[in-house]
């Protein structure tokens, strides 16, 4: 759900490559882009993928062209192979004959022989040809220097055109498409064809535990209390369980936006809680790491995945002990210390093992909080009292504090799997922050 702001700069990507286009690749530069790009204020419109085709890449260039975009950024296509033809479909695009830049090409050859002496058999002549072919550029082009070995380009429109998009060419791999963004953004050609872009704000917001809906109903309160909504662009996401709100606005309408953010906190205190942008993740790491606290986990249906999401940051070391992985039974016996009569009065999958599991971690590694998750994440396994997503939460702390949930998940093994570790965090944080009973 998204208002539209008018822009004054508007901008397509054209992605090629045929193993994104079938997904065996995923896509990380089309939407890296668009995210680019509208911190720089540019309206992104479309994000276009298309096979290694030069007809296919042409076309897309067209569409994009006759809908009026002022940049087009293409990635991929611009390594030394028969079916790197994006610079060539480009320069012909835009009108503008491409001839040899031989400084260029000499320092192409530069890097290359760097890299022929590890693969000394390499038949040198193909390798000067395609060198020769990674150098043409179009005429008045910019040449952007290569990461890896493929120089980029910013082709600006026709020369008799009195209007039509620039087109900034990156190559595919993002480790080098990212750093020469960077540097594109800094050079002239540039600077002219993004001119007259609105610098725009973007805030975040994060709730959890609330249907998007109520997003809605907040958003036409919001209205009726005389918020200009339509002011700002506003889009709402939910995503592995938590609903983002995400709006932009040009800075005049910094009042409107801190009338909507303070409504949202007013109608939703509980289930607001990032008006930073902040992760989850990211406030429980800060949580241990500001208390000096460690943590521990004992994960029966996730397997793992919650120890894995908590050390995903950098410096999670200095919190994170360990973790059991204890799907079975006797795993949960011996290694997080679960009586089996418990396991037998109660199921494994229940509060009271979820609490003993919690209990089980922080003895295991002698930590200060320990996670106990225990559930069904199906697709078999369920029970009519158990359903397939019922999963059983316990987040337990020294000081005595304790968090214990049992929740009936929706969605597919993935999911229930996946939102298991978003509850989970969010239930640590609540200890983290003294919100729990004790
Ligand atoms: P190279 O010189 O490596 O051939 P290139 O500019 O020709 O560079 P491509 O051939 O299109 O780029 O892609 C090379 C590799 O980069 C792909 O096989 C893929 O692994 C990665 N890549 C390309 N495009 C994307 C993308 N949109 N998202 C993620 N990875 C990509
Ligand atoms: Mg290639």
């Amino acid at each position: 759900m998204s208002a539209r702001v008018a822009s004054a700069v508007r901008a397509g990507i054209v992605v090629t490559g045929t193993e994104v286009l079938t997904g065996r690749v995923v896509d990380r530069n089309g939407p890296w882009l668009a995210e680019r790009l509208r911190e720089l204020g540019v309206d992104v419109a479309h994000n276009i993928v298309v096979g290694d085709r030069p007809q296919d890449v042409r076309d897309a260039l067209g569409w994009l062209a006759s809908a009026g975009m002022d940049l087009i950024v293409t990635s991929g296509g611009l390594g030394p192979t028969e079916d790197d033809l994006t610079a060539a479909v480009v320069g012909e695009f835009q009108g503008r004959p491409s001839a040899l830049d031989e400084a260029l090409e000499g320092r192409i050859w530069k890097i290359l022989e760097g890299l022929m002496i590890r693969w000394p058999d390499l038949d040198e002549e193909a390798i000067r040809r395609s060198n020769r072919k990674q150098a043409m550029v179009p005429e008045g082009a910019t040449v952007l220097e290569p990461v890896g070995t493929a120089p980029g380009l910013i082709v600006p429109p026709p020369a008799s055109a009195s209007s039509g998009p620039s087109v900034v060419v990156l190559p595919g791999p993002p480790r080098e498409l990212q750093p020469m963004w960077r540097a594109a953004v800094e050079t002239e050609a540039f600077k002219a064809a993004t001119a007259g872009a609105t610098v725009y704000r973007q805030h975040m917001l994060r709730l959890f535990g609330i249907p998007e809906s109520e997003i809605a109903n907040t958003m036409l309160q919001a209205r009726e209390a005389g918020i200009d909504l339509d002011a700002l662009e506003i889009t709402t996401c939910l995503r592995r369980g938590e609903v983002e709100v995400v709006t932009r606005y040009e800075p005049p309408q910094q009042g409107i936006y801190d009338a909507f953010a303070g409504l949202v906190a007013d109608r939703h205190p509980r289930e607001l809680f990032s008006d930073d942008g902040t992760s989850v993740d990211e406030q429980v790491a800060e949580l241990l790491r500001s208390s000096g606290r460690s943590i521990a986990t004992a994960e029966s249906c996730t397997g793992g995945l919650l120890a894995g999401r908590l050390t995903d940051l950098a410096g999670s070391s200095a919190y994170v002990l360990g973790g059991l992985v204890v799907y079975s039974n006797a795993a949960k016996t011996a290694l997080a210390g679960v009586s089996p009569e418990l396991i037998e009065r109660t199921g494994a999958v229940s509060v009271e093992v979820a609490e003993a599991l919690a209990d089980g971690a922080i003895a295991a590694v002698g930590a200060d909080v320990g996670v106990g998750i225990t559930g069904i994440a199906g697709p078999g396994g369920g029970t009519e009292e158990k359903p397939v997503g019922t999963v059983c939460f316990s987040v337990a702390a020294t000081d005595g504090s304790r968090v214990t949930r049992r929740l009936v998940l929706p969605g597919g093994r993935f999911d229930v799997r996946d939102r298991s570790t978003t509850v989970a965090m969010h239930l640590i944080r609540r200890v983290l922050r003294g919100e729990a009973a004790g």
